[in-house]
């Protein structure tokens, strides 16, 4: 397979780069100043796009490379990608679905933990010696808080499961009502968020779901509601969240995805019921490894002619 031209859109983790380096013809495209020419250059070596979170195959790239069999992200979401034109032209994507559940789910635990009991300012505060002027004021309860979640999928269901364990009544919104659960299900995001005190977001981002977090969302959710976002940043309308979080009609935020990152509006950094993290849902070492392995295996089986690991299209 040495001869397989493989290109990757951006630095992902040294393990994956390192494993297809062993086994493809791999392009790094980050690595070259001219990327259209070099792009027009390789197209008819290129038979595979590795993609993640922030970057994946769009049209434009889909068109410039007419050898292109199969896209391969590494990540479970696939809103990088133009899923449509994959169709038309038979290209196979695959995604890593799965293996990053877990850490997802934890982290937005953790983001709920860390907004209510206020963890990231309580460490401020011992840091710079305030802990010496006086007590730290009191946070806000977390066990026995309604969570309520926006797709209740493989992430949306270890996050419900997580919480179920600190006594947390689930409810949720999806397109359509899960005959295999006992938790309550809204119609709409609105009841969702009027009826429940912590709202997560672990929906797809689709044309659909963009925005799907909106002024009237937020306003049902309330002056008390804490947002978990783990989704994607343009889930929700971000100009909307911050005027709620300054006016103090929104209780708090955790959110680990932007709109446009790794942009952060500024008007979040001094609100100590905001926490912020950097895209990190899935980043431990062995999920990337997981994940990296996934998205070789699938490489492997496309070009050898197998079934896919985890098809997409
Ligand atoms: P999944 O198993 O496919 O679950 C997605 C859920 O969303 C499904 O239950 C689906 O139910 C629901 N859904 C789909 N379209 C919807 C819509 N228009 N309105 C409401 N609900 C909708 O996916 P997953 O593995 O749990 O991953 C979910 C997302 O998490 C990914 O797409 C990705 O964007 C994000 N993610 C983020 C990170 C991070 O680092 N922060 C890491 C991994 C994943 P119905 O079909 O019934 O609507």
């Amino acid at each position: 397979m040495e001869s397989i031209g493989v290109l990757m859109l951006c630095p992902m983790n040294p393990y994956l780069e390192q494993e297809l380096q062993r086994r493809f013809n791999l392009f790094r495209l980050w690595t070259v100043p001219q990327k259209p020419q070099f792009i027009k250059d390789h197209s008819a070596s290129i038979r595979a796009v590795v993609g993640n979170a922030s970057a994946g195959a769009d049209a434009e790239l889909i068109d410039a490379l007419p050898g292109l069999e199969i896209v391969s992200s590494f990540s479970v979401g696939v809103d990088k990608i133009d899923l449509n034109k994959c169709k038309e032209k038979g290209i196979r994507v695959t995604n890593t679905p799965d293996v990053l559940t877990e850490d997802v789910a934890d982290l937005a635990i953790g983001l709920m933990l860390a907004v209510l009991r206020r963890l990231c300012e309580c460490d401020r505060y011992v840091r710079s010696g305030k802990w010496k002027k006086g007590d730290y004021r009191l946070t806000t309860k977390f066990t026995g808080k309604t969570v309520g979640i926006i797709g209740l999928g493989r992430i949306g269901m270890a996050v419900a499961k997580r919480a179920e364990a600190f006594g947390c009544p689930i409810s949720y919104y999806s397109r359509r009502e899960k005959a295999d659960t006992k938790y309550t299900y809204y119609p709409s995001v609105v009841e969702l968020a009027g009826n429940c005190q912590i709202l997560v977001v672990a929906c797809p981002l689709t044309e659909e779901t963009r925005h799907i977090v909106n002024r009237e969302v937020i306003d049902a959710l309330g002056p008390k509601g804490v947002l978990i976002n783990i989704g994607r940043g343009p889930h929700v309308d971000e100009p909307e969240l911050v005027s709620a979080l300054v006016e103090g009609r929104l209780g708090g935020a955790g959110l680990d995805v932007y709109e446009n990152e790794p942009e952060v509006p500024e008007e979040l950094f001094g609100l100590e019921n905001v926490v912020l993290l950097p895209h990190v849902g899935s980043g431990t070492v062995e999920t990337r490894e997981a994940m990296a392995d996934l998205v070789i295996g699938n490489l492997e089986a496309h070009f050898l002619n197998k079934p896919l690991l985890t098809p997409l299209v």
